[in-house]
């Protein structure tokens, strides 16, 4: 069984010329092992703990926590997960061990036969995003930043002004992930499903950005 359940969908609006109000997608992947994407802000753990109750999940039962990069709304909670190995972008640690993988040269990092952590840096250097094959055969990518939410499809000003450490690998990056998934997970929006459409965009603006 391997399952993957949203258990906040993540926003991002602007608040007042130089304010924001925003908070990262926070989800649950159920299997042979339980894994938590992205842990919201530091004041955000009673909605994590009763979220997961919902699920019948007790923080102790989740074996890794990863974080698609390091930015404090995908960080603030990462605490509650003691038993857990923790994946904070390209670093890897259980308490003061740190196991080094080279996330750096683009290999991934296998969790089991349903779930892989792949690098995919642009929005910071060391993002990664979390490819699930869930039980009926789909394929989620829990995609932190490198998406910002759906309408940056059509939009790329909305993930390039959101902050974008290296626009073209960025924009690689997005591609190929949208190539291999059925659904995408975004940073800060509701999860949406790939069409054939939105992967010729992605490859499209892509080939704009090598030609210019
Ligand atoms: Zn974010």
């Amino acid at each position: 069984m391997c399952e993957v359940k949203v258990l906040y969908d993540g926003y991002s609006v602007m608040t007042g010329k130089d304010q924001m109000s925003a908070n990262c997608s926070c989800t649950l992947i159920k299997g042979d092992h339980n894994v938590i994407v992205d842990t919201m802000t530091a004041w955000d753990s009673q909605k994590i703990i009763s979220a997961l109750e919902a699920h019948n999940i007790r923080p102790e039962n989740i074996n890794y926590v990863i974080s698609t990069h390091g930015h404090s709304d995908h960080i603030g909670n990462n605490n509650l997960f003691l038993k857990a190995k923790h994946i904070v972008g390209f670093s890897v640690s259980f308490q003061d061990e740190y196991y080094t993988h080279p996330f750096d040269k683009g290999e991934e990092y296998k969790i089991d036969d349903n779930i892989k952590v792949i690098p995919t840096p642009g929005h910071t250097l060391s993002d990664v995003t979390v490819i699930v094959k869930t039980t009926d055969d789909v394929t989620v990518a829990i995609a932190g930043d490198l998406f910002e939410r759906f309408e940056d499809i059509d939009n790329p000003s909305l993930w390039l002004e959101a902050g974008s450490e290296d626009p073209v690998q960025q924009m690689k990056n997005r591609s190929k992930v949208a190539d291999t998934a059925d659904w995408i997970v975004p940073g800060h929006g509701p999860k949406f499903q790939i069409t054939e459409e939105i992967r010729r965009t992605l490859k499209k603006q892509m080939g704009e950005e090598t030609r210019s």
